[in-house]
């Protein structure tokens, strides 16, 4: 367990999110009510990561939760994270292969000279389909509060349980919702309508191909630009540019999630 911070240099106080394989063994684990169980009946096997009450500490450990008495918990749907998740047995915490603060890798290519070489095996399922990190929601009292925006929309999620609460205050509860997070090595200026000098640019619609532009969505689709969004931020920033610039991305559905790393990248607290 210690050897994932390690690996990871990743602070004591963000806690890991664990996997587990289906709704049964997570209601186990931690205080699921009704809103809980139907958002994982919703959206599970998927990315939506639930907070809860922990219930039964000893399925996942202090370290892992960095103390709190809630867990995060989450069944994913690759079949590769099933596979692990089936052999094992029990919650496996899981966090993206990058050091800590850099952008989340989404290939075998990125994740590899990340943390490769202080892991005891590495596996190989593939370019990630989504992206971006899974959604996190806390369900404890109060209103469902959304920590993290992600894959699973804010629109989706509330039409299983309405309106959400705002985190904004909340920093403490997900201490994955850091400024300066997903950063890569270069400046990033966002809501740039065209680079400027020196500048690798993240465009988003038509935009002229050329050296140093990464186009997140030649056709201006969310999803696509989602699932681009960090292997680009890192192809960019291995062409050492002045600064990285960021075209307007539209900040509804998947969008939201996107602005969220963007905005941490560029270092402004979301
Ligand atoms: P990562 O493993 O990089 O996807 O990050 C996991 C995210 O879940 C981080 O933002 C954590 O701070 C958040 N998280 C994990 N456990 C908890 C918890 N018990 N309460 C609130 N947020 C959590
Ligand atoms: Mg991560």
């Amino acid at each position: 367990m210690a050897a994932i911070f390690e690996a990871k240099g990743r602070p004591r106080f963000n806690p890991l999110i664990a996997h587990v394989a289906d709704l049964d063994t997570a209601a186990r684990i931690a205080a699921f009510d009704e809103r809980a169980r139907a958002l994982a009946q919703a959206f599970w096997p998927g990315p939506l990561t639930i907070v809860a009450p922990i219930v039964d500490v000893s399925a996942v450990c202090d370290l892992a939760r960095a103390g709190l008495e809630t867990v995060a918990i989450r069944v994913p749907g690759h079949p590769l994270a099933r596979a692990v998740l089936a052999a094992f047995g029990g919650p496996v915490v899981a966090p993206s292969a990058n050091r800590s603060g850099r952008p989340s890798p989404t290939t075998f290519q990125d994740a590899y000279p990340e943390t490769g070489d202080k892991c005891a095996a590495v596996l190989d399922g593939g370019p990630c389909q989504v992206g971006l990190e899974s959604t996190v929601v806390a369900v404890l009292e109060g209103p469902v509060r959304l920590l993290r925006p992600g894959a699973v929309t804010r629109a989706q999620l509330e039409a299983v349980v309405g309106p959400l609460a705002e985190a904004d205050d909340d920093a403490k509860r997900s201490p994955g919702r850091l400024a300066l997070h997903y950063a890569p090595d270069a400046p990033v200026r966002i809501n740039a309508a065209a680079p400027g000098e020196g500048e690798a640019f993240l465009a988003f619609g038509p935009w002229p191909a050329g050296e140093g532009v990464f186009n997140l969505s030649p056709t201006g689709d969310l999803a696509q630009a989602a699932a681009n969004l960090f292997s680009h931020l890192r192809a960019a920033d291995r062409t050492a540019p002045v600064s990285i610039a960021v075209a307007p991305i539209p900040d509804e559905g998947l969008g939201e999630a996107i602005n969220d790393r963007l905005r941490r990248a560029a270092g402004f607290v979301g």
